[in-house]
C-alpha cells in the first residue's frame, strides 16, 4: 500500500492532465464553431455544448483538487491511502468521461486523427485501470470510511 500511496496520485495526475488537454482543445474547437462558454450565465440558459463543457470543467476541478491533496500528503509524508484512492477513482472516471465527451462534442473532428482528441480518449482508459481499477479504489475508500477490514468488505 505504501507504494500505491505514492503512485496513485501520479496516475491521477496523468488522468487530470490528459483531460485538461482535451478540454483546452475542445474549447478552441467550440469557439471556432461559434460556441463560447459564458461563465456569467447559468448553464441551463446556454447551448447544450456549452452546458456540457461547464459540467466537464466542474468534474475536472474536483478531480484536480483531490489529486493535489493526495500528492501533497504523499510529499509531506502524511498517511494518504484514503485520499490516494479517492483521487485515483475520481480522476480515472473523470478522465475517461471527459476525453470521450470531448470526442463527441467535436463531432467528426473529434473522431478523426487530424486532432489528438481521439488519442487522448484511448489513452485515458488505462489510467482508470492500472495502479488499481476504479472499482478497487471505491472498495478501499469504503473500507477506510466504514472502518472495515478486507475480510469484512470484499
Ligand atoms: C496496459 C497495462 C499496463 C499495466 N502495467 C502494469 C505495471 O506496470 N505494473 C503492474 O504491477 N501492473 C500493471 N498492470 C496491471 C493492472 O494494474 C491490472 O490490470 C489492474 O489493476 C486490474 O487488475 P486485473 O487485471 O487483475 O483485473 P481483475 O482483478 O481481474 O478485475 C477485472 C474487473 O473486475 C473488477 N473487480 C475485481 N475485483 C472486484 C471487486 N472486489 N469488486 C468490484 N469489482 C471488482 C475490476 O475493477 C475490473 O473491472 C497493467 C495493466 C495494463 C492493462
Amino acid at each position: 500500500m505504501a507504494t500505491f500511496d505514492n503512485t496513485r496520485p501520479l496516475v491521477a495526475a496523468m488522468a487530470v492532465g490528459c483531460a485538461k488537454a482535451a478540454l483546452d482543445l475542445t474549447r478552441e474547437l467550440l469557439e471556432q464553431a461559434g460556441v463560447v462558454v459564458d461563465y456569467d450565465r447559468p448553464a441551463v440558459t446556454q447551448s447544450a455544448a456549452a452546458a456540457k463543457f461547464l459540467q466537464m470543467e466542474a468534474d475536472w476541478e474536483a478531480a484536480h483538487l483531490l489529486m493535489l491533496q493526495a500528492a501533497w500528503m504523499a510529499d509531506n509524508r502524511k498517511p494518504n491511502s484514503l485520499e490516494a484512492s479517492m483521487a485515483k477513482a475520481k480522476a480515472g472516471r473523470v478522465g475517461s468521461d471527459i476525453t470521450l465527451s470531448c470526442v463527441e462534442l467535436a463531432g467528426s473532428v473529434g473522431y478523426s486523427e487530424t486532432e489528438l482528441l481521439e488519442k487522448w480518449a484511448r489513452d485515458s482508459k488505462i489510467l482508470d485501470i492500472f495502479e488499481g481499477t476504479q472499482q478497487i479504489q471505491q472498495l478501499i475508500v469504503a473500507r477506510r470510511v466504514l472502518g472495515l477490514s478486507s475480510t469484512a468488505l470484499k
